[in-house]
């Protein structure tokens, strides 16, 4: 059964917010609410794991399914629970089951917190609570092709529609890349469990120059395919990106 590690603990400084981004709102749901919902919809995935932001909500009430409270740190009688000190951010709502940890300096960190604090589990989905837009179609696709024999990691991607050129000093063009291979990487990302152990097995350094978890299965010499994704599993990083993100949901509800 699979073990989901969602990715909140980034500051978001470029969404320009007071909150951490994970905490946005997108058609009044935090953004990390989003995610949960999604991951929570799939049948395989046995765990929900949250790397939640430096001081989420230390001082709020842990929101439970049933509406229940508890202290912060106290193993909840629905099953859901944080790291002592910690509670899910208000407004936040997670299976029984589900873990809270403190996220780390880098994003990478995060994982490795995250996956040590998981409890059995193979493979290993990460996913950004930066994406709150991934479907349950497009996360069993990836889990699916992470289980093909031979296969390290599976990671959802889009194939590049821009034009890409490398610019170097004073915007000067140095060159124009091939698009036709080209694909810009996005998450989930799904591991098997002993290749992602070994791959976070590294330096700090490295692990802080990681961008995606699936680079350190690739620099180890690993098995990385891209399975392909909608554009609507953008990644909300500016103020307009949130504004297409809710754009995109009233599609759905419209469609619906
Ligand atoms: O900074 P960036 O947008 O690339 O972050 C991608 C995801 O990783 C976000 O969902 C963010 O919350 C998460 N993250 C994290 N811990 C960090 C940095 C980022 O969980 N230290």
């Amino acid at each position: 059964m699979t073990v989901a590690l969602i990715l909140a603990a980034g500051r978001g400084e470029r969404l320009g917010a007071s909150r951490p981004k994970a905490l946005a709102e997108l058609a009044g749901r935090p953004l990390l609410q989003w995610s949960v919902d999604a991951l929570s919809a799939v049948p395989s995935i046995e765990r929900i794991v949250v790397a939640l932001p430096p001081g989420a909500g230390a001082s709020a009430a842990l929101r439970l399914p049933s509406g229940a409270t508890a202290a912060s740190g106290v193993k909840a009688a629905s099953g859901a629970r944080t790291a002592p000190g910690m509670a899910w951010p208000p407004g936040v709502t997670v299976p029984a089951g589900t873990i809270g940890v403190p996220g780390g300096a880098v994003r990478s960190e995060s994982v490795r917190l995250a996956l040590a604090a998981a409890g059995p589990g193979d493979p290993v989905l990460v996913h950004d609570a930066a994406r709150p837009l991934l479907t349950r179609e497009l996360t069993e696709r990836v889990i699916a092709a992470a289980l093909g024999d031979g296969v390290d990691a599976a990671i959802a991607a889009a194939p590049v529609t821009d034009t890409v050129k490398r610019v170097g000093e004073r915007h000067a063009v140095l060159e124009t890349l091939d698009r036709t291979n080209l694909w810009a990487v996005q998450t989930p990302q799904v591991f098997r469990r002993a290749a992602l152990e070994r791959a976070l097995d590294v330096s700090d350094e490295v692990l802080a120059q990681a961008t995606d978890d699936a680079w350190l299965i690739e620099r180890a010499g690993g098995t990385v395919v891209v399975v392909e994704s909608p554009r609507e599993n953008l990644k909300v990083t500016t103020p307009l990106d949130l504004a297409l993100a809710e754009l995109l949901v009233a599609g759905r509800t419209a469609v619906d």
